[in-house]
Order: C-alpha cells, then structure tokens, then sequence
C-alpha cells in the first residue's frame, strides 16, 4: 500500500488509494500553494504569491453596506437563487463589460464562484478526455490544472510582447486536426497576462479572432486583470470582436476582493445554457449573499474610484520592480506589465528556476518557477515575479536578494 504525502508536507497511509479516479490520479498540488508555507514566514520576501493587495478597501463602510444587505434584504440574501445568477448583479456586469466595448445581454451572463470556476464549467461541457486544448506559452497555472483534470491534450502556443502568435497558433490547429483530435477551445489572457505580463495588441487580437472563426474554434477570453491597466486605458475584448465565437470570463477578484468568489461567464446563447446546467449541478446557486454585497457595492460606492486606486498602487510597485531588476539583475531579461500583477524574467543561460528555488527560498526571496506555468516542463529558465502584494522598498529588497542568488548561481 503506497504512502502518500499530504498537504501539510507529512505522510500516512491511505486506505483507499486503489479506489481513486483517473481524475483524482491528475490532482497535484500546484507549485504556488506547495510555496505557501515558506512565503508565511516573516523573514521571506514572497515575490511569489498572486494575492491582491486589499489593504486600502474602505472596511467600515462596506461592513455598514453587508449590514444593510442583512437587514433589508436578508431572507432573500441567504436563501438559494439561480444558477445563473441574480439578475441585478448579471445588469451590473453589463455595465462594467461595456468598458471593454463589450455589448453583451445580461441573459447571457452566468455568475460563477470566481472565474476559476467558469474555467472548470467550461472545461466540463467541451472537454472529452484526450481533446485538444490550446494555451499560451506559458499559461494561468490554474487553468492548467483544471484542463489536465478533465484529461485534456494541452498545447502551448507561443507568444511574444504583442501576445499569442497567430501564426503558430494556425499551425497549432492544423496539427492537431492532422492527428485526428478535436480542437476545443483556445484559452487566452489578453490582458497583463498571468504570468507572462504582457498585453495583445489591437492587430493581434483582430487576427487571433479571424483565424479563430475561420478555424471554426471557439475562444476562452480569461481577463480577470482588464481593468488595472497602468495607462488608464481599457482595450476592446476578443469577445467585441465576435460575440459569437468568444466565451469572456471575468472576475471580481482583482478589480474589487477575491474574497466574495465571484466571477461570471458571458457566452454565447447556446453555450451559456449549458454553463447553467452545469453550475446548477455543481453548486445549486452561485452565494447569494455575496452576489447582493457586491451589487450594492457598484450601486453605492465610487468602485471605479477604488479600481484608480488599484491603479496607482500597483503602478508604483511595478515600478519599483522595473527599476531594481535594472539594477541588480542586468543578466536577466524581463517583459514589462503595461498592467497587472506579474512580470515574466528569462534567466541567464544555463540557469534552472526550479533547481534555484530552494536556494532562493534560503537567500529569504521566493518567485514562482516557470515550470508551474506549462504542462509540459518547458520553463525552467524562467520565472515569474509578482509585484502584487509586497509594499515597494521590500520588493527592491526581494531584487536585491534573488540577483545575489542568481549571481552565486552563474558563479558555479
Ligand atoms: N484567471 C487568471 C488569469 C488569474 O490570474 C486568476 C487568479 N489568479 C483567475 C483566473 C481566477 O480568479 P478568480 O478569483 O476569479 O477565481
């Protein structure tokens, strides 16, 4: 009988391991949360973690809004609702989507615990085991996960500063469909791209979509960063593009708390009654609760305001990375986040991220390797570097420390 290790980093015996799925067989631990306990200790600058910065959030005026929730409308707030959500907060998302030039009906919206949710919604209803499913080089770890759950062929595509290349992701098509597999989806982060930090250009989001239609390839739109743009600006969704052919995922998590778990899909008809189907089956309804505190929160409070704030918070800590990768890391390459909460740095040659680590994690500097971001192994000379959460002077310290370990590294 195997003994397996479990979370808390211990092992024991179990019982029941020749009873598991195949499924349950392609659970792993990511690489991010398996960092969870060394980024908690004090003395660790965790570069790691993709956790919003929250710290600003007006607590006693949203606790007076969850209050009011309660009193006035509590029986309706901790009762079931929908599986697709309730409607309000759907017309309120209509609102927000309309930003990025989306015109969307907020029939077609489906409220989700998170968009990771979504993510694992969509993965049930398209993907057999064994099909097609094309991501960026490299891709939301979290998604990975999910598609290699539902035992999916996961391809990376490549990008470069401007996003996915159209070009290979045509080729990428085409072999596939040379092998005899089902094409799925093409699951994309236009956006301050987790972890690559880079953004689609306009022309690039206009051929991505044309190929897709004439491919007859459906789109997964993940943009759950679209509106933390440093420049102020918001950029047309691949789903404005063709509402038809684009499922846009978005999220409340970064432009407001993850906390609430909420996230919607807006899919095409068709495609949205089965999200429905599926979110029914898989957790009744979406919280009520939380759906009715954050659709007071768009009514009552200045939520654009806060999402300037974000802005500017992150911008300077960008900033500060930027800086202090020029100056202690020159031996690297790095992209540079027009948003967002990561860059993407490309080590000197002959460097392995995922060798590194535990010796970083010694140096008290932690990053996440690149390796977590491919399914396939690719990424060992990367990593990626979240200036999210850290106040600036300790991501400058961060620097300091990880360029001295990539130092003693090349050194060897
Ligand atoms: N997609 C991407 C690209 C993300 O970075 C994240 C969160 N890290 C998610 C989806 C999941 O977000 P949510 O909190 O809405 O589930």
């Amino acid at each position: 009988m195997p003994l397996h290790g479990d979370i808390s980093g211990g092992s024991r015996l179990d019982t029941w391991w020749d009873t598991y799925s195949v499924r349950a067989e392609h659970l792993r631990e990511s690489e991010v949360r398996s960092l969870f306990a060394v980024v908690a200790r004090p003395e660790v600058v965790s570069l790691a973690g993709g956790m919003p910065n929250i710290k600003d959030l007006p607590l006693e005026a949203l606790a007076e809004s969850t209050a009011q929730v309660m009193r006035e409308h509590g029986t309706q707030a901790l009762q079931y609702g929908a599986g697709r959500g309730w409607d309000p907060l759907r017309e309120k998302i209509c609102e927000v989507m309309a930003l990025e030039q989306i015109d969307g009906d907020y029939e077609n919206v489906v409220i989700t615990t998170g968009s990771q949710q979504a993510v694992d919604l969509l993965s049930q209803i398209f993907i057999n085991p064994g099909d097609v499913v094309l991501v960026e080089a490299p891709s939301y770890l979290g998604s990975l996960g999910i598609f290699a759950n539902n035992l999916a062929d996961i391809r990376h595509v490549a990008m470069d500063q401007d996003g996915l290349l159209p070009d290979a992701l045509e080729a990428a098509i085409k072999q596939a469909r040379s092998e005899g597999k089902a094409v799925k989806f093409v699951y994309t982060i236009p956006n301050f791209h987790n972890p690559a930090g880079v953004t689609q250009t306009m022309e690039r989001r206009r051929a991505i979509v044309d190929l897709c239609e004439r491919e007859r390839v459906l789109i997964v739109e993940d943009n759950p960063y679209g509106l933390l743009g440093f420049d102020g600006q918001t950029r047309p969704a691949l789903q404005s593009l063709n509402p038809d052919g684009v499922v846009y995922l978005g999220s409340f998590s970064k432009m407001f708390a993850p906390g609430y778990r909420v996230g919607w899909a807006l899919a095409p008809h068709a495609v949205r009654d089965k999200l429905v189907l599926a979110n029914e089956s898989a957790v009744l309804s979406p919280s009520m609760m939380a759906q009715m505190t954050i659709h007071a929160y768009l009514r009552d409070f200045d939520w654009w305001g806060q999402v300037k704030q974000y802005r500017g918070m992150y911008k300077a800590r960008r900033d500060a990375m930027l800086e202090s990768l020029e100056e202690y890391m020159p031996s690297c390459s790095w992209t540079v986040p027009q948003g967002g909460f990561y860059t993407w740095v490309t080590l000197p040659k002959g460097l392995d991220a995922k060798e590194m680590l535990p010796r970083a994690v010694a140096g008290l500097v932690a990053y996440v390797s690149g390796t977590a971001f491919f399914a396939d192994g690719q990424g060992r000379d990367h990593l990626r570097l979240s200036y999210c959460f850290p106040p600036p002077e300790e991501i400058r310290e961060g620097v300091r420390r990880l360029a001295r370990v990539v130092n003693r590294e090349k050194a060897l």
